[in-house]
């Protein structure tokens, strides 16, 4: 029997059309919506019960979610408060939305479900998203209450009647839509309550599962095992976020890993994030292993608001530097339904964002300071992170430089003031600027670095992805520093002291070198430059100027001015060591010949100490050498 029929209150045309065509994109929502409606009703009750409010035991009561394939329904039911007729006519047909005409505005900008939904406290209306009729069948807890049925077909036009619900709780029926099958099949409804309600606080259950269970023994005294039918609860309703970190153990923590990204390999720590003033927020994030980064990639830190998988497009809430970390964060106080600009300016987004990043840092800290090794062993996956950060935030980087490592050739760790200390003493050149020598690829540049140590220098590894970036920031952020890498020029001129080597060989001599390597040589882009260095150093040695390098490293990053600097060939000079023994020996050669073969022989070694000797010259160099022996 009909008790009533009417028009759902909004005061424009009809909403549905809108929810179906603007919506589209985005419409497996419709099931978060409607799980989340299921699961407030069972927390009102428990809320009630421990009030005394409601009568008698409720024993645990869930959510049910099952498809029919063939009758071409959803349904989820719940075991919780319930509606009376009058709240349905309260809740549900007037329609909670401050303004129609508001929304009708709004729509036309809007880019995706989740911000009219929320916005207009429309959830219960996004199963109009894929059913063309929803019945909702409900019995309040209230005592005496009689079971209510709602139907409507989409239009603004709805029924009211009496229900057949005899156990309290409410069941909505979704007839899904031709467009919309897809929610027929068990296995993308499966998916879906996966994605959005694996961390609900309530059971909810999805169709059966086969299990096996121990069934006495057999004949030879073995267990035996038989199949049982049981439901198939989705979700974990005790996360470990919503846990006191006293309560955990590591295992715990390493366990919950695993929920989160099945195969995922374990973590290397993580940070319990848990706050309740001036906002509420609590999480758990993970630093991982950074060495497959594909695995960086798929796995996103999940926002959720109370329990409530939102997304995992977290950027604005998380610092950028920090997106590569995994993990969860719950809050309630995110405004998860607006457009990405209002999130932007919003004050606890700010808020949330910056504890964040001081949570992270302290948690470095004290990593460091209470076991600097086991920190030291891991710095090659924080320190992609630490470096980013200091980077990108100069909040962050005040925070950092007293944890942040620089690793030398050698595999030692330094502090910044650390290394600064060790360093200053014989690598402050003749205007006290200390200067940093560093290596990009130890093995190519070996020789360099070899030289480098005959003075007693030190040298730093620096072959991250971001350290052509780091490089500058330090150079920026300490005073009176500078970066250079090894190959950038010769010992004496990369840390110029006040004492000058004076040359064995006359002017003369010098000018009659140059020329014969300049003949030699014969390549416009190799300058050569008769020096007199250290009679240790290489007879030749070629370097390309560090300002000179390092744009054009910029400039294949990309961007702007730079390609100009792109564009330029690769320039080199090349050091003859007017004091090395056998520069002496070819200045002091009459035979041309001779000279040449000499000068050749010398030059190609220093290229081939670079790496830089390659196809039939090498072939050439290789046949003059044992020609020569
Ligand atoms: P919101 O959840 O944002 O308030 P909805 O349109 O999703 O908006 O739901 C409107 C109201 O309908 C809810 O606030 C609740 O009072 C009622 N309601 C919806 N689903 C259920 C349910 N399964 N059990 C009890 N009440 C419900």
């Amino acid at each position: 029997m009909i008790q009533e029929k009417g028009t759902i209150s909004i005061h424009t045309e009809n909403i549905f059309p809108i929810i179906k065509k603007f919506l589209y994109s985005d419409n497996e929502i419709f099931l978060r919506e409607l799980v989340s409606n299921a699961v407030d009703a069972v927390q009102k009750l428990k809320r009630l019960s421990s009030l005394g409010e409601v009568k008698g035991e409720i024993g645990t009561p869930d959510v049910q979610v099952s498809v029919d394939k063939e009758a071409k329904t959803i349904t989820i039911s719940d075991s919780g408060i319930g509606m009376t007729a009058e709240e349905i006519k309260k809740y549900i047909n007037q329609v909670a939305f401050s303004g129609a005409t508001e929304f009708v505005e709004k729509f036309k900008d809007a880019k995706d479900a989740n911000e009219i939904i929320g916005k207009f406290g429309l959830g219960f209306y996004s199963a109009f998203m894929v059913a063309d009729k929803v019945v909702i069948d409900t019995l309040s807890y209230q005592e005496g209450a009689s079971p209510a049925r709602w139907e409507c077909d989409g239009s603004t036009s709805f029924e009211i009647s009496e229900g057949t619900r005899t156990e309290r709780g409410t069941t909505i029926t979704l007839y899904v839509n031709e467009e919309s099958a897809e929610f027929l099949e068990e296995a993308r409804i499966e998916t879906i309550l996966k994605k959005y309600c694996q961390f609900l606080p309530v059971p909810i259950q999805f169709g059966m599962k086969t299990e096996h269970v121990e069934d006495g023994l057999d004949e030879e005294g073995n267990p035996k095992y038989k199949e049982v039918e049981v439901p198939n609860k989705i979700n974990n309703t005790r996360p470990i976020w919503t846990k006191a970190p006293s309560e955990l153990k590591d295992q715990d923590y390493l366990d919950f890993y695993k929920e989160l990204y099945p195969f995922s390999e374990d973590p290397l720590f993580w940070i319990h994030l848990n706050v309740d003033y001036p906002f509420n927020l609590t999480g758990v994030l993970y630093f991982p292993k950074v060495k497959n980064e594909l695995e960086l990639q798929r796995n996103k830190i999940k926002l959720f608001s109370r329990q409530v998988f939102i997304t995992d497009e977290v950027k604005d809430i998380v610092p950028e530097f920090l997106m590569l970390l995994h993990g969860v964060i719950d809050s309630p106080d995110i405004p998860l339904n607006v457009s990405r600009s209002f999130l932007q300016a919003d004050g606890n987004v700010k808020k949330i964002n910056s504890y964040i990043t001081k949570k992270v840092a302290e948690k470095l800290g004290e990593m460091f300071k209470t076991d600097r090794k086991s920190y030291e062993e891991k710095w090659k996956d924080i320190g992609l992170f630490v470096k980013y950060g200091m980077i990108s935030e100069d909040k962050f980087y005040d925070k950092a430089k007293d944890f942040a490592l620089l690793e030398n050739v050698a595999k030692q760790y330094f502090t910044l003031p650390e290394y600064a200390a060790k360093v200053s003493p014989l690598q402050t050149d003749k205007s006290s600027d200390v200067v940093y020598l560093y290596s990009d690829n130890p093995a190519i540049q070996n020789s360099y670095i070899q030289n480098a140590a005959k003075q007693d220098y030190d040298v730093l590894q620096l072959d991250g992805p971001l350290d052509t970036h780091f490089i500058s920031l330090l150079e920026n952020k300490l005073e009176k520093t500078k970066l250079k890498r090894v190959d950038a020029d010769v010992m004496n001129k990369l840390i110029e002291k006040d004492h000058e080597y004076e040359s064995v060989l006359s002017e003369d001599q010098q000018n009659l070198v140059k020329a014969l390597f300049e003949k030699t040589i014969n390549n416009s882009t190799m300058n050569v430059e008769v020096t007199a260095m250290n009679p240790e150093e290489m007879p030749v040695t070629i370097t390309m100027d560090e300002f000179m390098r390092r744009m054009k490293d910029m400039s294949k990053m990309g961007g702007g001015m730079m390609n100009f600097y792109g564009s330029l060939p690769d320039n080199y000079k090349v050091s003859v060591n007017s004091n090395n023994k056998l520069i002496q020996k070819i200045a002091a050669t009459e035979d041309e010949q001779e000279k040449e073969q000499l000068s050749r022989q010398a030059f190609d070694l220093a290229l081939l100490s670079q790496g830089m000797l390659k196809g039939e010259a090498l072939t050439a160099f290789v046949q003059r050498s044992v020609g020569m022996m």
